[in-house]
């Protein structure tokens, strides 16, 4: 579910030029990288279903803190004010904010209902993951935004990077390292 939050990360490398990768895709994924810590302190709740289907191998029981719409604004409010303060540029701080909160959108399609609009509230998920064609097509559309969103020149190693990451993401491993990422071209089947 990776390549999805590095596909509008890069989309938003457009309005936001000045912008790093880096933090862009902190901002798209801030969500997974609350949860583990969430997850270590007690504070949500996770378990690992064996299945057939790859993507669907964690069962996200409680995940209030960091997935929650509301909460969501908040640690979105809050990241854009911590960039406004180190940067001084408002505008990007507001793509940041919005980009966080990108995140329970494009988990509210592919999670099983387990995104609450605030803690205690109802779950909610349209599951795009309980298919693994929906998936491959979400992931084929995440390179086309990917190719389109990037800056011209830095194009293929950052779709390299997100393709990379996403099988092992559909593993529930961890991401790609750096050092990790071979470039390769984007359209191989071309003969
Ligand atoms: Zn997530």
């Amino acid at each position: 579910m990776f390549i999805g939050h590095y596909a509008v990360a890069l989309a938003a490398k457009r309005v936001a030029p000045r912008t790093s990768l880096g933090t862009l895709f902190a901002a798209t994924s801030l969500a997974d990288l609350l949860w583990p810590v969430f997850l270590l302190f007690g504070w949500e709740q996770a378990h690992v279903v064996p299945g057939p289907n790859p993507f669907l191998t964690l069962w996200l029981d409680s995940i209030p803190i960091s997935h929650s719409l509301i909460t969501l604004i908040g640690w979105g409010a809050l990241f854009a004010y911590l960039y406004r303060v180190r940067t001084g540029d408002g505008r990007a701080a507001l793509v940041v904010a919005l980009l966080v909160v990108s995140h329970w959108l494009l988990d509210y399609v592919t999670h099983r209902p387990d995104m609450p609009l605030y803690p205690g509230g109802t779950p909610w998920g349209l599951g795009l993951w309980n298919s693994v064609t929906g998936a491959v097509a979400v992931g084929v559309g995440g390179i086309d935004i990917e190719r389109d969103g990037a800056l011209p020149g830095r194009a293929l190693p950052e779709t390299a990077l997100s393709v990379t990451a996403w099988p092992e993401s559909a593993l529930n491993a961890s991401p790609a390292t750096p050092h990790s990422v071979t470039p390769f071209p984007v359209t191989p089947h071309s003969n």
